[in-house]
């Protein structure tokens, strides 16, 4: 590792945010996570929530966003998928804290009688238990820097520990071990004309009283800062001047680690962790990305078919994974999403006119499944490029039955326990399961692709390992049925069998997966099988 012999101790960044929420506290992270890196750092993103969940599996999209699966099984913030799509490392179960987790941690250990007969408290036996999950991150993973993102909003009464925890691992590891950026917002008022500072100010002036300074602040705003600004935010927040960094609103997030680097933040950052700056960043690759990104050749348009369309983030891994591809075959991706529920018989074809290729996403549950079916059937027929990634492809899976094999009753079990014609059933290691947390078939497994099959010449490879969520699975029992009439299996799962994709040979591109390819689509690594899928779009006549 570059640089290592000046490195004897892993550093620290933590990220907290003030003011508003939703400012991009998770960009910011993993922009200084990619910059880092680009001077040869290694670097790992650790996300703390404070909210009271062991985590979001059980949430609903609505509420958090996408739920973000780790090779390792976790089910995480969505922010996961940024550090990872921005680093190109694996994040795992370490890397996501919850308060649920930390208490559930020190109630068993309470029950086990580990605090001796003391009485347990805030401060220290969970503060501690923070620590020892930072630093365990920092120093298993070999890393130079932890950057540690701190969810919600400073002055939350959920967060009090997490911010009390950096004023403590900041007393402990000493000098130059620790750096603060707090990311707040400089709000534009149009009547006085003027970027106001003043909730910045009290930000910084809350975190204080929680005895935290922050050594740099980022300002999200729409207009440039001044540097009278600038100056004056330095002033009241105790900070340098060049450590006032602003963060505009940008055309894409991935330009974020560029405006910052302009900014030097990197190498403001590297000064306070006594690091010296004397690499250059490596950042090419990066660059020549954003840069297609900014002059797409051609466009193309894609439905993308599921429940929690309201929501852009219930879908945020999908939808970079089409930012990626579409990158990789010099075009932009339009991603529509389309309510399944209002998809009928009499307007699926008006719906989905002039699209080139169709998606349909994952989700749990009965509603909206019939418009689902009506989109798989409708792009099998009109020979439009589908991809059905989990559910979408169980759903072309009950389609295909029930339209081609003829077995009208045909269902998932998930949907209708009582069918006839169970094409999707629950796994056996499912049976018997009651509890919702946690244990669904999660994480990565090894898949085998059939020789020539459109998957395997896609993945351009015959292992694959990718990534699931899910409790229900193709019925093998049917699997020479659907091969028969022209629906092939052409990834399964070596040791069980299961099927892990099915494609349609004679259809122009008809793919389903029941993994999650876009958990693990990245910028400088977009998955195969999506720029399969846009590239087939790009060439459908629609
Ligand atoms: N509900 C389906 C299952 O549990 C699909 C899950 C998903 O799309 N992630 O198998």
């Amino acid at each position: 590792m570059k640089n290592s012999h000046k490195m004897p101790s892993v550093k620290y960044i933590f990220v907290t945010g003030g003011v508003a929420s939703s400012l991009g506290k998770g960009i910011i992270s993993s922009s200084i996570g990619k910059l880092l890196q680009s001077r040869g750092y290694k670097v790992t993103i650790q996300k703390l929530d404070p909210y009271i969940n062991i985590d979001p599996g059980t949430l609903n999209p609505y509420e958090h966003g996408e739920c973000f699966v780790t090779q390792d099984g976790a089910e995480t913030d969505l922010d996961l998928g940024h550090y990872e799509r921005f680093l190109d490392v694996p994040t795992s179960h370490a890397n996501s804290v919850t308060t649920g987790k930390v208490y559930q941690e020190v109630i068993s250990k309470e029950r086990r009688g580990d605090y001796l007969g003391k009485t347990v408290q805030v401060i220290p036996h969970i503060t501690d238990e923070i620590k020892r999950r930072i630093l365990l991150l920092g120093n298993r993973n070999k890393v130079n820097v932890v950057i540690i993102e701190i969810g919600g909003t400073v002055g939350d009464i959920e967060s009090l520990p997490y911010i009390e925890v950096v004023r403590q691992l900041r007393y402990e590891l000493g000098a130059g071990q620790v750096a603060v950026v707090h990311l707040t917002l400089v709000p534009y008022l149009s009547a006085a004309g003027e970027l106001k500072t003043k909730p910045t100010q009290h930000s910084v002036k809350m975190l204080l009283e929680e005895g935290v300074q922050p050594d740099v602040l980022v300002l999200r705003t729409e207009k440039k800062l001044s540097e009278d600004i600038r100056r004056k935010v330095a002033l009241f927040c105790n900070v340098d001047k060049e450590s006032v960094v602003e963060s505009v609103d940008v055309f894409t997030i991935y330009e974020v680690p560029l405006k910052m680097l302009e900014q030097k933040l990197d190498e403001t950052l590297l000064k306070k962790l006594n690091l010296e700056p004397d690499t250059q960043p490596q950042l090419d690759d990066w660059r020549e990305f954003v840069n297609k990104l900014h002059h797409p050749e051609k466009t193309v348009s894609i439905a993308l078919v599921g429940k929690y369309v309201e929501l852009p983030d219930a879908y945020k891994s999908i939808v970079e994974s089409f930012v990626h591809a579409g990158v990789s075959n010099n075009c932009k991706v339009n991603v529509s999403r389309i309510h399944a529920a209002g998809l009928t018989e009499t307007n699926i074809a008006e719906k989905l006119k002039g699209f080139q290729g169709i998606m349909v996403a994952p989700g749990f549950g009965e509603r909206g499944f019939s418009g689902k079916i009506l989109a798989a059937q409708y792009a099998r027929e009109n020979n439009i490029p589908f991809f059905g990634v989990c559910l979408g492809m169980q759903v072309a899976v009950v389609e295909f039955a029930r339209n081609v094999l003829g077995l009208k009753d045909a269902h998932s079990t998930e949907m209708e326990h009582a069918t006839q014609h169970p094409v999707i059933d629950l796994m056996e290691q499912q049976k018997g399961i009651t509890e919702k947390g946690g244990t669904m078939r999660l994480g990565a497994y090894p898949c085998r692709l059939k020789k020539g099959s459109k998957a395997q010449t896609t993945y351009g490879r015959e292992e694959i390992l990718e990534r699931h969520r899910h409790r229900y699975e193709f019925n093998n029992h049917y699997l020479n049925d659907f091969e028969q009439a022209g629906m092939k299996a052409s990834g399964f799962n070596p040791e069980t069998g299961l099927v892990e994709i099915i494609e349609i040979p004679s259809h122009r591109w008809y793919i389903g997966t029941q993994f999650h390819p876009e958990y693990s689509s990245t910028v400088l690594h977009p998955h195969p099988l999506f720029v399969g899928f846009v590239k087939a779009a790009l060439n459908s006549e629609q």
